[in-house]
């Protein structure tokens, strides 16, 4: 079973040349897809099986697939970035393959080998490679995911699930690439609690945070960030990225990951980077109260979000119910703009990656 692998199906007529370079023109987040998917299924009778890259097309459902009452579903985010040379490369695609699998095993599914994950992420790329753009924040953003897709109404673990990977043609995640963002406190929605699914990437998490991102978006804000749910008052994350904060001493801050944080692959890597280059990165809980006092008092210098999505993206604004609290000049600081292009420039192939991080495909 650990040997699936995907087979490349005979290429139906994709979309033109000139079809695809006017949909790559700007293609914004998440709106322009590629023409293949990797799809397979897995029965308790023949384990993962039928594996294949095929024309991408709508999956039919039966309306009681377990997915559609009982959210049992899993999802990664991972990119391809155009190199120099015209080639293709993910970053650290084993590292979404693992966690893909303790999401699994988190939401009581039958997980995805390992090896078969990034099998497919390397089928896709290859053969919708065209779709990669080649701008400066460009790249080929990967969606694996997988459904509970057995025909039962019953509150269990199912027995059938589609593993599928998509692919999207996209741009910078927030409109100003070179800008910050203003981020919503949410005082009143929590995001995960202990002991509940915080820590995995589950389609429900996302959806019970979206009264919080709504009521940001109503206030101007283009981000959400949660406090833990047990006390509200530690800073936890943002609504899809992690967060980090720069203090003038030159040292950064992130929460400690609890099984209320999502891991992100960006902040690991981050941390791995600045410590390599000499900083000193303390992962604490850091309380709403000493935010707003670190920030007054001119303590802090910076803070940012980050992503796979949103690489490194400046905040700069907090607004609550209460108050607002403007970080630094609200522009991209020192250290967020160095991590970026450390980061950036190890993703796209333009330095040495000591870290095996950069795989061609
Ligand atoms: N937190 C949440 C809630 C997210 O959705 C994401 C995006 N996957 C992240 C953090 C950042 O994770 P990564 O760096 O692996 O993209």
């Amino acid at each position: 079973m650990s040997d699936l692998t995907f087979e490349i199906e005979s290429n139906p007529a994709p979309r033109s040349t000139e079809d695809r370079a006017a949909l790559m023109a700007n293609p914004g987040f998440g709106k322009v897809f590629t023409d293949h998917m990797a799809i397979a299924r897995y029965s308790a009778e023949r384990g993962w099986h039928d594996a294949r890259i095929t024309a991408r097309a709508p999956i039919p459902l039966d309306p009681a697939a377990a997915v559609l009452h009982y959210a049992q579903e899993i999802f990664e985010g991972l990119k391809a970035y155009r190199t120099a040379d015209g080639g293709a490369a993910l970053f650290r695609p084993e590292a979404n393959a693992k966690r893909f699998r303790s999401s699994a095993e988190r939401m009581a599914m039958v997980p995805f080998p390992e090896k078969a994950f990034i099998d497919a992420q390397r089928k896709l790329v290859e053969i919708d490679r065209a779709w990669i753009p080649d701008t400066p924040d460009g790249s080929l953003y990967l969606r694996p995911f997988m459904i509970a897709n057995e025909v039962f109404l019953g509150v269990k673990p199912a027995t059938e699930y589609l593993f599928i990977t998509i692919a999207s043609a996209v741009g910078s995640y927030f409109k100003d690439p070179n800008g910050t963002v203003t981020v919503w406190l949410s005082e009143h929605y929590t995001r995960a609690a202990p002991g509940g699914t915080g820590a995995a990437k589950c389609g429900g998490n996302y959806a019970s945070s979206l009264a919080a991102q709504a009521e940001a978006a109503s206030k101007g804000c283009e981000q959400v960030v949660f406090l833990d749910a047990a006390e509200r008052r530690y800073v936890e994350e943002l609504g899809g990225m992690n967060v980090f904060f720069v203090f003038e001493d030159g040292t950064l801050l992130t929460p400690p990951l609890s099984d209320s944080i999502l891991p992100g692959i960006t902040r690991d890597s981050i941390i791995t980077l600045a410590r390599e280059a000499g900083m000193t990165v303390r992962e604490e809980l850091y309380a709403i109260d000493q935010w707003r006092e670190d920030v007054r008092s001119g303590r802090q210098t910076e803070a940012f979000a980050c992503g796979t999505a949103a690489v490194i993206t400046p905040i700069g604004k907090v607004r609550g119910r209460e108050d607002d609290f403007a970080i630094g000049d609200s522009v991209a600081g020192p250290v967020a703009r160095k991590l970026r292009s450390m980061l950036v420039d190890i993703q796209r192939g333009n330095t040495n990656d000591s870290h095996g991080w950069f795989q061609k495909v």
